[in-house]
């Protein structure tokens, strides 16, 4: 299998090609502090796009199912990830302010050269990561403390 993670995106998205791949997670550096475990790997696909006013777009979804760590017991969270974004390229950063005005959905990014696919994908999981990712309750807590006294166990007994 061709290790095809540099692709020159906007021949991409001119040939519409399609890109389908696993990516290690362990490849992703960004990642680690987020994760219980760094092994595992997600699924992406990219698809490239000429829309009707000429502008180059590549779609990426990416899939897996990762194993957070709660920031408060240090225990794993399943996390399913499924992300979908739709990435306009452009060639310098002139052109960035207008199109981002105009569709909510799709980010503007400046692409000089070739692109770096594994880079992308941890880009867009770190975007839908929560940024402390915690339990709503920790296993083996009873409300989710981490062990230390709470400041308000004291006026618990006074009420
Ligand atoms: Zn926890």
């Amino acid at each position: 299998m061709p290790d095809e993670t540099v692709i020159d995106g906007f021949e991409f998205a001119r040939m519409r090609r399609e890109l389908r791949g696993e990516a290690a997670l362990s490849r992703m550096q960004r990642l680690d502090d987020l994760l219980a475990s760094g092994s595992g790997q997600v699924k992406y696909r990219i698809t490239g796009e000429i829309d009707e006013e000429g502008h180059s777009l590549l779609h990426l979804d990416v899939e897996g199912a990762l194993k957070l760590k709660c920031q408060r017991c240090l225990g794993e969270i399943d996390y399913p990830l499924g992300i979908r974004s739709n990435l306009m390229l452009v060639k310098d950063e002139a052109d960035l302010v207008d199109i981002e005005d105009e569709d909510p959905d799709v980010d503007s990014i400046v692409v000089t050269g070739k692109m770096e696919i594994l880079p992308m994908i941890e880009d867009e999981i770190l975007l839908e990561l929560p940024y402390a990712p915690r339990h709503v309750e920790c296993e083996g807590s009873d409300g989710g403390d981490d062990g230390r006294e709470s400041p308000f166990a004291v006026l618990k007994g006074r009420i």
